[in-house]
């Protein structure tokens, strides 16, 4: 029996085949075998993990109704904050940083059962899309390992592509969720915003972040996202919009007494740049949709080609506040220095990597006296002008399907150097981000080298339940 599923670990503790000590157990064995090679995991939390399966087994034992989530293997995005296990964001500035407090996310999936394994590496303060950006190593693509996982939540996407982990938490500001489990072969969802609790996920731009799920399957990212979704009072941004089931709602078809979802989709998110084998692949996904009774309508989104250069000005401004939090003084890394003032620079300097100093520097630029105007309002305004495209686009489709990334993962090392190549790789998913919409990337095929690539499907602003359903219906004609 596979534990690679959420359903699969639920019956095998159900029918005593396993118990979730024992499964904690094979998984930690998994990790030590295979992460050496991989790099997804930056702290293992056995204590932790232990502690909650033998909760779990002892209500087995007593024959006691068992949580949703019961003893499934799950590792976190280290940007979100775990009580007592080191947090680090990738980043060397949060190397010695214990917290004291659980991420909502995180607690939730906690309460529902899950045994929470470890943390996992990611780009330093989730800036990048390839996780090389990591103080702590870059992680390899578990399909290849020359080749990058994807960014930033690469260790996310590569735990559940070496089932590591049964499910994973990611973060996804322009894409972090999507390219990744792309890249990966897995399924990765960024919610709507406000969708999902922000409390103790690290910031890096905050009108942009999303957490969101990872796993092998849609219905896994449903399950997951039904647990970890909600109001939180402790962030007010957390939307007070009702959760549904959205695992009932898998199984409603895409047509049914001649009315038809409609998906969309738009000429610009197949432009020059596509790789020709991921066009290929995500058309015949399209086509797969079709087939299925899906109506395919043409929808445009005119303001696609701007909204790179939106992104990169809001989240480097945003990041260029969030991250001057890091002084020294609160926390992490402090550098020795005779004043105060030189302790703030050496401690800064010595403790951030080069990206996330590109991009303080970018952001401050940008919201500086003079050039706010010319850069961060205009970014702002462009901002509305893609929110309100999404808008007229959803008023005559239910959803949009296009390709997760230009091309399939590429390898270590060869956009490194080039950063403007590197925010190029998010051109199809930063979009979501600057609307607050929902995407999800399913994977739809491979190309000659057996490399995965990503079929994108957005929906309406907390509409997850249709995005979810339309992702679950082509999965299955796909596995048929
Ligand atoms: N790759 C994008 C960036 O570097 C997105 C990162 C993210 O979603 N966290 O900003």
């Amino acid at each position: 029996m596979t534990t690679s599923t959420i359903d699969g670990v639920r019956s095998a503790i159900a029918s005593r085949q396993t118990t979730a000590t024992g499964l904690a157990q094979e998984f930690y064995t998994r990790i030590r075998r295979e992460d050496p090679e991989i790099g997804a995991f930056l702290t293992l939390c056995e204590e932790r993990a232990l502690a909650q399966a033998g909760r779990i087994d002892r209500m087995a034992a007593a024959g006691e109704a068992l949580p949703p989530l019961a003893g499934v293997p799950v590792a976190i995005k280290d940007v979100m904050v775990t009580r007592g296990v080191r947090t680090t964001a990738g980043s060397k500035i949060l190397d010695n940083f214990i917290p004291p407090y659980d991420c909502t996310a995180v607690a939730r999936l906690e309460a529902a059962g899950a045994v929470i394994l470890g943390k996992l590496n990611c780009d330093e303060f989730a800036m990048g899309s390839s996780t090389e950006n990591s103080a702590y190593g870059a992680v390899h693509n578990p399909r290849d390992k020359s080749r990058v996982p994807g960014g930033s939540s690469g260790g996310s996407a590569a735990a559940v592509a070496a089932e590591m982990a049964v499910a994973t938490l990611g973060s996804d500001t322009g894409g972090s969720i999507r390219q990744p489990a792309s890249f990966c072969g897995v399924v990765g969802l960024k919610p709507t915003y406000g969708r999902v609790s922000r409390y103790g996920l690290i910031a890096f731009a905050s009108s942009l972040d999303h957490i969101g799920p990872f796993a092998k399957t849609v219905k896994d990212v449903a399950l997951v996202l039904g647990t970890i979704a909600g109001r939180d009072p402790m962030d007010s941004t957390s939307a007070e919009v009702p959760v549904p089931d959205y695992v009932a709602e898998l199984e409603k078809p895409v047509r049914s007494s001649g009315e038809a979802l409609k998906v969309g989709v738009a000429k610009e998110y197949f432009g020059s740049g596509l790789d020709p084998e991921v066009r290929a692949a995500v058309e015949a996904a399209i086509q797969k949709l079709a087939e299925l009774g899906c109506e395919i309508v043409q929808v445009s989104l005119p303001h696609t080609e701007y909204a790179i250069p939106a992104y990169y000005i809001v989240a480097t401004a945003e990041a260029s506040s969030n991250l001057a939090r890091y002084d020294g003084v609160r926390y992490g890394f402090r550098a020795k220095a005779s004043n105060l003032s030189e302790m703030y620079r050496l401690s800064r300097d010595g403790g951030f990597g080069i990206e996330v100093k590109r991009r303080i520097m970018l952001g401050t630029y940008a919201l500086s006296a003079g050039y706010y105007d010319a850069y961060y309002l205009k970014a702002q305004k462009v901002r509305t002008l893609l929110t309100r495209d999404f808008d007229e686009a959803f008023k005559k489709v239910d959803v949009i399907a296009a390709p997760t990334c230009p091309t399939p993962a590429f390898r270590l090392g060869e956009k490194v150097n080039d950063p403007l190549a590197m925010y190029l790789a998010d051109i199809y998913t930063v979009t979501a981000n600057l609307a607050g919409i929902p995407g999800i990337s399913v994977p739809c095929g491979e190309n000659h080298e057996k490399l995965p690539i990503g079929l994108q499907l957005f929906a309406r602003h907390f509409d997850e339940a249709t995005l979810l359903r339309v992702a679950h219906a082509y999965e299955q004609a796909r596995n048929t």
